[in-house]
């Protein structure tokens, strides 16, 4: 924990965390070492974790990367946090990301741009880590924490990760519980750890998983002992190679590390075999419909009388409209106009239902796919290396929202995915691959991650 606290002070300019809690971390590790000493060892005492910003912990300010959460101090701790700390790990801080978890860089956070560890080689250009857990896969990299935290609602746990050479799951929706996570869009978002190894990541996620009765829409399914998957065969597993992911202007390293990962199976025994998931290019589109609606649905509680801050008016109509534009930043700004145009009355029909019904289609192409025998789909985890602080955060939002062009399809049918680390960029970058699985197979995204 001291180390770690250590080199948390040292990489500051990383801007990683938002908050670093020495005080809490350093009790958290004493109790730890007590509890050991008396042979009460949790599957992972005295581990010392990083948590995204977006889970309410008990005590510790708890942002959401937003102004309008600034001075939010929850007085309870998330489901899945809280099964971090009954397993015996210690909390170093809460990590940057997008605010409200919008985004693929941690760009949009009010506390400012997390700097990716990685540079490209002979380059001084400050690259994003990713995002919106982009914190989390920083400090995983920089060595900031042992394992962190994220979620993911389209993208967010897997694209940081391939951006940092790190391994982040997306479980299945359901898998772990929502409870005390500040919600963007709710039938999307997902829990999910981040780590330096597949290992580490099932160890993580096996302490995160579980049913909880204070989520409705997490599931009574027994969890697997994940760490038990990793070293398993994947000898005989069908893998499936979405031929709709080959999409116009795939760059040629991106088309090669994919090559370059099938083969990789197919030398440990697996099949790899050309299948077709047609409505891939609705995926998407549709996505930034239903996230958006439930968006501003969820949203509409920043209202400066139940949390946070408040910007006074003449009349409480006035202060809810000071207190929203002076608390949320323009991506978030946007989402919410967007959102809400969509579930308006004229506008229902012709988008958000017909997006719900595009979803269904998504999710029949995969159990489609499953149907025929396929075990898990390999492809790309992002269309490029991580780019440039402010390379993509400019007029146009479409650049920042084709990142997710590999991820979205899983939350849309609430698959688990893996992202693992590669290969490198000609520009010596980490580069990801991604592992689609079966509702609730992740164990077997673990042994072929592995
Ligand atoms: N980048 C996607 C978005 O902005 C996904 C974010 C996420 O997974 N939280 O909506």
């Amino acid at each position: 924990t001291e180390a770690y606290l250590g080199a948390i002070d040292s990489s500051a300019a990383l801007n990683a965390y938002v908050l670093a809690t020495h005080d809490k971390a350093r009790a958290m590790a004493q109790t730890s070492d007590e509890r050991r000493a008396q042979g009460d060892v949790g599957p992972l005492e005295g581990i010392p974790l990083g948590v995204k910003d977006n889970y309410a912990t008990d005590t510790v300010r708890t942002t959401a990367g937003s102004k309008i959460l600034g001075n939010f101090v929850p007085p309870y701790e998330s489901t899945v946090t809280g099964k971090l700390w009954a397993d015996g790990a210690v909390l170093l801080g809460k990590l940057n990301q997008d605010e409200f978890a919008m985004g693929s860089s941690t760009e949009s956070s009010a506390f400012g741009p997390t700097v990716n560890p990685w540079r490209k080689t002979g380059s001084t250009t400050k690259l994003v880590p990713g995002g919106s857990s982009g914190g989390s896969a920083a400090a995983v990299a920089a060595q900031l924490c042992a394992g962190a935290a994220g979620t993911d609602t389209g993208g967010s746990i897997r694209q940081p990760a391939a951006f940092t050479g790190t391994v982040g799951i997306k479980p299945t929706y359901g898998r772990c519980s929502r409870w005390g996570i500040i919600a963007y869009a709710s039938s999307l978002d997902q829990a999910g750890p981040l780590a330096r190894s597949v290992n580490d990541a099932a160890i993580l996620l096996r302490s995160m998983a579980g049913h909880d009765p204070k989520d409705s829409t997490s599931a009574p399914i027994a969890v697997p002992d994940y760490e038990a998957a990793v070293g398993a065969s994947v000898r005989g597993k069908r893998i499936g190679i979405p031929v709709e992911y080959r999409v116009d202007g795939m760059s040629s390293e991106i088309a090669m590390l994919w090559d370059r990962g099938a083969q990789m199976l197919r030398d440990a025994g697996a099949e790899v075999v050309e299948i077709s998931l047609p409505h891939t290019k609705y995926a998407l589109p549709a996505y930034y419909i239903v996230a958006l609606a439930e968006a501003s649905s969820n949203l509409a509680r920043y209202d400066g009388v139940r949390y946070g801050e408040r910007v006074a008016g003449r009349d409480i109509v006035e202060m809810y409209e000071k207190t929203r534009a002076a608390g949320f930043g323009p991506e978030v700004r946007r989402r919410i106009m967007i959102g809400t145009y969509v579930l308006s009355a004229g506008y229902y029909d012709a988008y958000y239902v017909r997006a719900q019904k595009v979803r269904t289609l998504i999710k029949r192409d995969f159990e489609n796919a499953f149907a025929e025998g396929i075990d898990a789909v390999l492809a790309p985890a992002t269309p490029s290396p991580a780019f440039g602080i402010g390379e993509k955060s400019g007029a146009d939002p479409v650049e920042m929202y084709l990142q997710d062009v590999f991820t979205v399809t899983l939350n849309m049918a609430g698959l688990p995915g893996i992202s693992v680390p590669a290969g490198l960029s000609s520009e010596g970058l980490p580069l990801g691959l991604q592992l689609i699985g079966r509702p609730f197979g992740e164990e077997g995204l673990f042994s072929l991650a592995q």
